[in-house]
């Protein structure tokens, strides 16, 4: 099996699933004053100490959640609520997952303004989304890297020039395709939320985090027992928690060295796709190693997907979230409709070879010409 689609999900490494399977043997839970309740507890800390110390925030500054779709929900919604008496605008990217995307909409059909900045030529420039701030913006969310091409946007370039422009404005950032995989640190990307996900970084599914700076205060939307400093209400999932923080203990050391590996994979992945007919490189050279898109033009993307599966190769279609739906991300990014009907994204982790990488193409070779053939 040749796995190629870590954008999607990724395999949870030997060390999550270790801490996973000890708090589900070791059951209690972290609200519970006896012994078994403070282990459960300490290991809830033992994370979100972990996650702080990858991204040099306080521990105080860090909420799990059940999955980063909850994180950036809570992260807009909470700040509607903070503001929306006063305020109405938002500012965000055109090219948004739809955890941000739809709570954005939700928002309009209640009234809100939500300005979308598209990308010139496939770039974002920061004054464009300075340009779209005025008095009655409150929010600017923007995410690291676009799930779909890798795309990195500027956005300590944004956030920064957004704060100078006026302070009170809320800045938010989608960093689920970027941590783990690039240094994001809280105050140089100057950042007052960030959503992550579990999942991605070779953790378990239903768990994420939301970082929410201490010097601001988002006002809950789920209330209940108080967990989690009485911002997100509901007893932790223990044994993903664990899971979680194993895994960014694992990650955080070696951001550097899988970055450069994943990159090399990359360069001979686009060099060996640039080379077989009807091909376009959709994700831009600058753009994150560890998501490669192109198209094959005449060969729909979810035949060549199946073509590739007979040979237990897995990539995604576009995102994993449009499920063959048409991608707006990729209209927005300039994709014409010839290719964008026939993307496929594959995404990259350090544990893939050069070997996966030729037994992809040449099954991508073989699979144009026997569909030509069948033609
Ligand atoms: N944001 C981005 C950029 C993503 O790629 C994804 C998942 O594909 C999400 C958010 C949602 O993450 P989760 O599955 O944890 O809800």
């Amino acid at each position: 099996m040749i796995y190629l689609d870590n954008a999607a999900t990724t395999e949870p490494c030997a060390e999550s699933v270790k801490a996973c399977s000890e708090y589900f043997r070791e059951f209690g839970n972290p609200s519970s004053l006896h012994e078994m309740g403070v282990s459960a507890a300490n290991a809830v800390a033992a994370a979100r100490k972990s996650i702080a110390t990858a991204l040099k925030a306080d521990v105080n500054e860090i909420y799990f959640t059940s999955c980063a779709t909850e994180s950036n929900n809570t992260a807009i919604f909470g700040a509607a609520k903070k503001f929306g008496k006063r305020k109405k605008t938002i500012v965000t990217s055109a090219v948004e997952h739809p955890s941000v995307k739809e709570p954005l909409k939700e928002l309009e059909k209640q009234g809100f303004n939500v300005v979308r900045i598209m990308p010139k030529d496939g770039v974002f420039y920061a004054e464009d989304f300075v340009n779209a701030v005025d008095d009655d913006t409150f929010l600017v969310t923007c995410m690291y890297c676009n799930n779909e091409l890798g795309t990195v946007l500027p956005v300590e370039q944004i956030f920064k020039a957004v704060k100078h422009k006026n302070k009170q404005i809320l800045t938010h950032c989608d960093i689920v395709q970027g941590f783990m995989k690039y240094p994001i640190k809280v105050k140089t990307l100057g950042a007052d939320m960030l959503s992550m996900s579990a999942h991605k970084v070779n953790a378990f599914k239903g768990i994420g985090a939301l970082y929410i700076n201490s010097s601001v205060h988002i006002p809950s939307l789920i209330f209940g027992g108080g967990q989690e400093r009485g911002f997100r209400s509901g007893t932790e999932s223990v044994p993903l928690i664990a899971s979680f923080g194993a895994a960014v203990d694992k990650l955080a050391p070696t951001i550097s060295r899988r970055f450069e590996q994943v990159g090399i994979l990359a360069d001979l992945l686009r060099n060996e796709i640039a080379a077989l007919p009807d091909s376009r490189i959709n994700s831009p050279e600058n753009g994150s190693p560890y998501i490669v898109s192109f198209s094959l033009k005449g060969y729909r993307s979810e035949i060549l997907l199946h073509k590739l599966e007979e040979r237990e190769i897995y990539v995604s279609s576009g995102s994993a979230c449009s499920k063959g739906k048409k991608s707006s991300v990729l209209t927005a990014f300039g994709i014409p409709d010839e290719y964008a009907d026939s993307t496929l994204r594959v995404s990259l982790s350090a544990e893939n070879t050069r070997e996966d990488i030729l037994s992809l193409v040449s099954a991508l070779k073989d699979a144009q010409k026997e569909l030509l053939k069948s033609n």
